[in-house]
């Protein structure tokens, strides 16, 4: 595949992965537990506009308790409660207490003889604690009631929040509405609630409550007071019975009757706006009447818009990764990462709700792997692109410095055969120089682009078996000249016997630079001394000179390509500072190593270290 095709498949795949592991992130419990309390906190900072409560609440609270007998008195209470709203006549009154038993007789002919003459009552049906059975009104309080609803809330699965209410509740045939849906219907003046598949109808209001979900509908809690209570308004059945009068404001009004006392309402719940106070039950019913009669409902986003959005916010990053480069990069994924915090809100603000999981993983894992995926990838691209480049460069430098020696010799030789009339002694030598400074040229060349190739990868070494003292005196023979420029001795110490495999050609290159080196950076008249001996399963190599030498610092860096240190340039030889970057590399590649022993003034030892199994040379003898 071209290469550019492959990377940018290999970039989708990364993203997509991504992408996949964010939407899959979505669907954890710890992915629906972030969601539902990111409701809440939505819920909190956005509060529902509110209009003027359609009803009201008359509470029985710790008060109430405390004046009008405790709880073992609450159907008289209740049934006080509702003498005094009869004269006031309501709309609805609806009773969040469950009526199951039988209570004392005078108490309970209070009670039905009050619910006799309240205009609209809704009483409450709650499930047996198995959930198997529906515990009832007791028939004489049901016969006076327009409706039976039952009382119970959703809280989330994931953290246990009373989001939304089942507007429907069944245990085999017997199903019953929600205690508020029944006090719309009849508030409504007892119309017929339409179902169909995907919402139920009241009157002219269409409730988006599907069959599926047990017909929930988010309760849009009015904003609540300091104390976590909403701002339905209420009056304590004690405030009633000091001062009757106030029943007057519950004229026309859905009213909601239930306990609020802390000591005695066992169904108070979390909800996203309680503030750590649970909420009790009768105020949640409230809550959800003025939801559904308010007719502005939250919807959950359908999985396929989450999957749309999700997919917009991953393609959005891939694409600023795709075309953008460093901080210009950056900025945009923190635009883009910004505006997957935002769509749950701006979301939310339609009345939609989104989850917050699965887009802000999308945008954040969607950045970070195509942020990764273009900064290792592609960078090390780049890097390898650098280093061919430097490679490009060195090979460029190479031939104008080391070459340039040849050809001038070969140049001034072949001018003075051109200009000249020379005698046959004279042509042969200039012919046989321009020769001898050809073939070094050709193998100089030779050499550097067999090292060039080894280290890109592009050639094998060449393995054949060979005796490295033969190789040793062929560079000594070769280095006499320019030794004897200089009075400078070649010593040759013990040398083995035995036969080692690799690139002869490539091993000639690396001792005659050594030998040359030592030669160029020593004084007249000293000693090079070559030795070699067997150490184990490697053959040591050593050139040792009495010369300049090297500090610490310079024998680091001494294997750089280019690098010659101070005292070499001083001392007037010429060189590259190339020759010893390929030694090493050739060592290297033939799977030894090159060791280096050097003072300032004193002289240096270079010692090459390549591997020679006994074996081997053993087989070869
Ligand atoms: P060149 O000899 O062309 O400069 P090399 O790569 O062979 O390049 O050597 C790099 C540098 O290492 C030399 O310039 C010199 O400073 C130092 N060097 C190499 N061999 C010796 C030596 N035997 N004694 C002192 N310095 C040396």
């Amino acid at each position: 595949m071209h290469p550019q095709k492959k990377r940018l498949a290999g970039y989708v795949t990364t993203v997509g992965i991504a992408f996949t592991l964010a939407l899959l992130v979505g669907y954890t419990a710890i992915g629906r537990q972030v969601d539902a309390d990111a409701y809440d906190w939505m819920f909190r900072l956005h509060p529902p506009h509110t209009d003027k409560a359609r009803s009201a609440m008359v509470t029985i609270d710790e008060q109430t308790f405390a004046k009008l007998g405790g709880i073992r008195r609450i159907r008289a209470i209740l049934a006080e409660a509702l003498e005094y709203l009869a004269s006031a006549s309501p709309k609805v009154v609806a009773v969040d207490l469950t009526l199951v038993d039988t209570g004392d007789p005078q108490d309970d002919q209070r009670l039905e003889e009050a619910m006799r003459r309240t205009r609209c009552l809704v009483l409450a049906a709650e499930m047996s604690p198995g959930g198997k059975d529906w515990q009832d009104p007791l028939p004489r309080f049901r016969k006076w009631a327009a409706a039976v609803g039952h009382v119970h809330a959703a809280p989330d699965e994931y953290n246990g929040i009373v989001q939304q209410v089942p507007l429907e509740k069944a245990i085999g045939q017997r199903r019953y509405w929600a205690l508020a849906l029944e006090a719309l219907r009849l508030s409504l003046g007892e119309q017929p609630i339409v179902e169909s598949p995907d919402d139920l109808q009241v009157g002219g209001i269409t409730i988006p409550a599907k069959r599926g979900d047990a017909r929930s509908v988010y309760v849009r809690y009015l904003p609540a007071g300091l104390d976590g209570a909403t701002s339905i308004p209420r009056v304590s059945v004690a405030q009633l019975h000091a001062e009757p009068a106030l029943a007057k404001h519950f004229r026309e009004k859905v009213i909601f009757v239930g306990v609020t006392a802390q000591s005695a309402a066992r169904d108070r719940l979390m909800t996203p706006c309680s503030a750590g106070q649970p909420l009790p039950g009768v105020e949640i019913h409230a809550n959800t009447f003025e939801t559904l009669a308010g007719g502005r409902f939250l919807t959950r986003a359908s999985n396929t818009s989450v999957f749309l959005v999700s997919g917009l916010l991953a393609t959005g990053a891939s694409l600023i990764f795709a075309f953008l480069w460093g901080w210009p990069a950056y900025t945009m994924a923190g635009v883009l990462l910004a505006v997957a915090q935002a769509t749950p809100h701006i979301f939310f603000l339609q009345d939609i709700v989104f989850p917050y999981t699965a887009p802000i993983a999308a945008a954040w894992l969607t950045v970070v792997s195509a942020a990764g995926y273009q900064h290792l990838v592609v960078r090390r691209q780049l890097r390898l692109a650098e280093a061919e480049k430097t490679r490009y460069q060195q090979a460029v430098h190479f031939v104008t410095h080391e070459m340039r020696t040849p050809l001038t010799a070969i140049q001034g030789s072949s001018e003075l055969m051109r200009r000249y009339p020379l005698n046959e002694e004279k042509r042969r030598q200039i012919a046989e120089l321009i020769h001898s400074e050809s073939r070094r040229l050709a193998r100089m060349v030779e050499t550097f682009l067999n090292v060039e190739r080894l280290s890109a990868g592009q050639m094998e070494l060449r393995r054949e078996p060979y005796h490295p003292a033969e190789l040793v005196k062929i560079c000594v023979e070769r280095a006499q000249p320019l030794a004897a420029r200089k009075a400078i001795r070649l010593v040759l110490g013990p040398l083995p016997d035995d036969q080692i495999v690799g690139d002869r050609e490539l091993m000639e290159y690396a001792v005659y630079n050594l030998l040359t080196n030592a030669i160029k950076y020593s004084p007249a008249e000293t000693e090079v001394r070559i030795s070699a001996w067997r150490r184990g399963e490697y053959l040591h190599l050593a050139v040792k000179d009495q010369g300049i030498g090297m500090d610490e610092e310079e024998v680091r860096n001494v294997f750089q390509k280019f690098y010659r240190t101070r005292s070499a340039v001083a001392s007037g030889e010429a060189g590259t500072g190339i020759g010893l970057s390929i030694v090493e590399q050739i060592v290297t590649h033939h799977g030894g190593r090159i060791e280096v022993e050097s003072s300032p003034g004193k002289g240096s030892c270079f010692t090459l270290v390549l591997p020679a199994p006994v074996s081997a040379g053993a087989r070869e003898k």
